[in-house]
């Protein structure tokens, strides 16, 4: 048999993974000496508190009055934390900041998707993605800046620069999103912190409904490979889902992964979250090709790590992506080869068809329409849901996969000119 482990996709280029800014357990340095709060859970919170000079009891206290203020009322700035005393807000403001990931463009796209070009302290751009429906408002966050993946169809595989994103970059685009949608739950103290409008009715209980909120769901399907920057996602996503801060029930969050199998387990287990897998192909040639991460993990691996997913049921799905590229995995023997699968391993599974987004370059075509909706039939038929997902945010470069190519064309010379760099330092 060939070793297919050696073989490169022509047209994509190996990525450079760099280096995380210099983390001293769990914290990014800041040139002014002070410490980022976000991304810190309670009991880290309170342990810089003690370092800073508080006694442990005060350092427990007050590290539970400002996870709040964090990560249930949204403040960015201690002096509106009313319930600490007056004296003691500018002690924190002297050690401590409340930080964002920066905004370096924000669009609005005709159909209500927002998307939102930002950027790490260290000079990097990533994208998130808001897309509003009738019954929920989906934020699609970024685990990664670029991807090591290089799955065919993918823009973001392109990338030539990889660098996990920490906790508080991850966590941080949550509390972004929550600060331009104004939804942070208004206490009387906390006036100041903006109105949605036209859905005041619950503000003044200081907490949101679910069926009241803009953001109810969160999939981690912006850039990267959530899987492969496992302790970040975990630890982001667990301050999503704590109920003294952003208090998202799991149910709510969806995970995808492109078949990273040995974290699968893991994921289920130490997250919990739903999960979706991106499949997009039934035969070991097919998704060698599009999905390169399948020669080291095969379906049959896949599939079974999915029929092993902790925590999956008829009530909780595991969702299968699935992009629709033209006569590459779109035929009518490849969806029933999909539901073989599904039904051979038992998978309370459904199919979320993509149509393929192009991308100036790529070496695929969308399948028609018809094309989508026979397959979409055909796995119907079989009793397993198969929706096609409809494209959003097209006008603003939102859809899947298109995330950061606009923002490529403005930084790619920034960051080639950032990794020059970076290997001439490496080389004195
Ligand atoms: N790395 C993870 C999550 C991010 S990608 C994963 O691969 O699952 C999120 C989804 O967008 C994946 O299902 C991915 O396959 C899909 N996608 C990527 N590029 C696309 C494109 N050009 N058109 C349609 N879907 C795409
Ligand atoms: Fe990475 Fe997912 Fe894109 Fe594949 S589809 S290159 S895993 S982001």
């Amino acid at each position: 048999m060939a070793d297919t482990q050696l073989m490169t996709i022509p047209g994509h280029i190996d990525p450079v993974p760099l280096p995380r800014p210099d983390l001293v357990e769990g914290v990014t340095p800041r040139a002014d000496g002070r410490t980022d709060l976000i991304g810190l859970p309670k009991k880290r919170i309170a342990e810089l508190f003690a370092t800073a000079g508080l006694d442990a009891k005060q350092a427990k206290l007050r590290a539970k009055q400002v996870f709040h203020w964090l990560y249930h009322r949204g403040v960015t700035d201690f002096a509106e934390m009313t319930d600490i005393a007056k004296t003691m807000r500018p002690w924190l403001a002297e050690r401590f900041v409340i930080g964002r990931p920066e905004i370096v463009e924000a669009q609005h796209s005709t159909d209500g998707t927002r998307k939102w070009l930002l950027r790490t302290p260290d000079g990097h751009d990533f994208e998130m993605v808001f897309i509003p429906d009738a019954d929920r408002g989906t934020l699609c966050v970024s685990s990664q800046v670029g991807c090591t993946l290089n799955c065919r169809f993918c823009h973001t595989g392109t990338m030539r620069l990889v660098r996990n994103l920490t906790v508080g970059e991850i966590v941080g685009q949550v509390m972004l999103a929550r600060d331009s949608l104004g939804e942070w739950p208004k206490g009387g103290d906390a006036a100041a912190l903006g109105t949605r409008t036209g859905l005041d009715d619950d503000e003044d209980e200081g907490s949101y409904t679910s069926d009241g909120r803009l953001l109810t769901n969160i999939v981690m399907m912006g850039m990267g490979e959530p899987l492969y920057n496992f302790d970040n996602v975990r630890d982001a996503l667990k301050l999503v889902m704590d109920g003294d801060g952003l208090a998202l029930s799991k149910r709510r969050i969806t995970l995808s992964t492109s078949g990273v199998v040995p974290k699968m387990a893991q994921c289920g287990e130490e997250i919990g979250v739903n999960l979706a897998v991106s499949l997009h192909a039934v035969t070991k040639d097919v998704r060698d090709e599009i999905v390169p991460i399948n020669r080291k993990y095969g379906i049959e691996e896949l599939l079974q790590a999915c029929a092993d997913y902790p925590g999956a049921s008829n009530a909780r799905r595991i969702t299968f992506e699935y992009v629709m590229l033209k006569d590459k995995n779109d035929s009518d023997d490849d969806a029933r080869e999909l539901v073989r699968l599904i039904k051979h391993y038992k998978l309370p599974a459904k199919v979320n068809l993509i149509p393929f987004n192009p991308w100036p370059g790529a070496p695929y075509e969308c399948s028609t329409p018809e094309r989508i909706r026979r397959f979409s039939d055909i796995v119907f038929e079989a009793g397993i849901s198969a929706p096609v997902r409809t494209p959003r945010g097209r006008d603003i470069d939102a859809a899947c996969g298109q995330l950061k190519t606009a923002a490529e064309k403005k930084s790619r010379a920034e960051l080639d000119r950032l990794y020059e760099e970076k290997q001439a330092a490496l080389a004195d």
